[in-house]
């Protein structure tokens, strides 16, 4: 299933395919928590350890990173065992002050374990090299950020941390390793919640850590069997079917994306849109970093409250108010009413689905023109 001369479009198609005679095109999911063995060494013997449908979902993400995959039972176990994983003999974790709030959340719970959460600006090259400086540390990079879509330069940061000796992970959840390959510009791990974007349907829980760190990867493995984070049959079943299609429904959530940030720029009720490939200080760096487009996700903020953001969000009639991102249907929600999150307070984060572009304009100078609190 690795033939270089094929593209991981290409064989994400095929993925988890049998060809020989009598073998089933389509995998079906392996329900067994037990599987025959006579104790060998590596043997996947038990649910926790090994499952048939999760290598088929693991050997089809390490197609498109080039890379050896890890699932867990969600984006935060996966982690949670790289932050584990890393944890051993570094006092700090440098965290994004943008990034996604439940990383940060998460990294400060497991200070007894290790290291310690030091926020920092990804922007500022300078500031994260003393950090970088003063003590054994994990870099943990997110680009682009969820929700304000900023985009880091992950290849300066990765030659900052490998002059420190400090691994560095990249959250690469709302770019997918189909836009974005962090390994290649210097990461150690990067880390994917599947949940989103990758399976697309909103049906299913799941994460995943591609690394090409052998060592790595075997400790990540023996997180998730000792602490339980295992992803089930169904679950990975689920995120390797829609999985298949991520190359054409990215590419057109990126396009319709595009041609909506665009739209939002020009709307007066609008004071700012959120999106790799409308803020011209880092376009060329997005366009470097992710040269197959920018994902479903961007963010705006309308002029008002917060009254006034979830007026907007409740009078469309087409985009369902939801969290979450990447699936085919359209969600929106305003960021700021969970309470760990530091966006802005009339942020709107608007998750692009597969719908015609010109259906979600309409919807959202409805919803923009309605949904004035008053
Ligand atoms: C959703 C998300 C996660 C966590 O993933 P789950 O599958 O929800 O546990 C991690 N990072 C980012 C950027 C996310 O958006």
């Amino acid at each position: 299933m690795t033939d270089p001369a094929v593209s991981a479009d290409a064989m994400l198609a095929h993925a988890g395919s049998g060809r020989r005679p009598g073998e089933p095109i389509v995998l079906p999911p392996v329900l067994a928590t037990i599987l025959a063995s006579q104790g060998q060494p590596g043997d996947a013997d038990y649910g926790r350890s090994g499952n048939p449908t999760w290598t088929a979902l693991e050997d089809a993400l390490g197609v498109i990173e080039n890379a050896q995959a890890v699932v867990f039972a969600s984006g935060q176990a996966a982690a949670m065992a790289l932050m584990l994983a890393l944890a051993r003999g570094r006092d700090r974790i440098l965290l994004p002050r943008d990034g996604y709030y439940n990383a940060r959340t998460l990294a400060d719970r497991l200070r007894p374990h290790g290291a310690v959460p030091v926020f920092v600006d990804q922007g500022h090259v300078a500031a994260i090299e003393d950090e970088l400086a003063a003590g054994r540390a994990v870099l943990w990079a997110e680009s682009p950020t969820n929700p304000l879509l900023r985009v880091a330069d992950l290849t300066a940061l990765a030659r900052l941390a490998a002059a420190a000796g400090a691994p560095m992970v990249v959250d690469n959840t709302v770019a997918t390793g189909l836009l974005q390959q962090p390994l290649d510009l210097g990461a150690t791990a990067s880390l994917c919640s599947l949940t989103k974007s990758a399976s697309g349907h909103s049906d299913v829980l799941a994460g995943a850590v591609l690394t090409r760190d052998p060592v790595l990867a075997d400790d990540l493995r023996d997180w998730r069997s000792l602490g339980g984070g295992a992803l089930g049959p169904m679950e990975a079943w689920l995120a390797l079917r829609g999985l298949k299609t991520l190359p054409l429904r990215i590419e057109r959530q990126s396009a319709t994306a595009q041609t909506i940030a665009a739209h939002l720029a020009g709307h007066p009720r609008v004071t700012a849109v959120h999106y790799p490939g409308s803020r011209p200080e880092t376009l060329a760096l997005a366009r470097a970093q992710m040269p197959r487009g920018f994902g479903p996700l961007l963010s705006f903020e309308v002029d008002g409250n917060t009254a006034d953001a979830d007026a907007v969000v409740a009078a469309a009639t087409l985009i369902a108010p939801a969290s979450s991102f990447g699936g085919v249907e359209s969600t929106w929600e305003r960021r700021s009413r969970w309470p760990a999150e530091s966006a802005p307070p009339a942020l709107i984060r608007l998750s692009v689905g597969i719908e015609p572009a010109a259906d979600l304009i309409a919807d959202i100078d409805r919803a923009l023109a309605s949904g004035l609190a008053g």
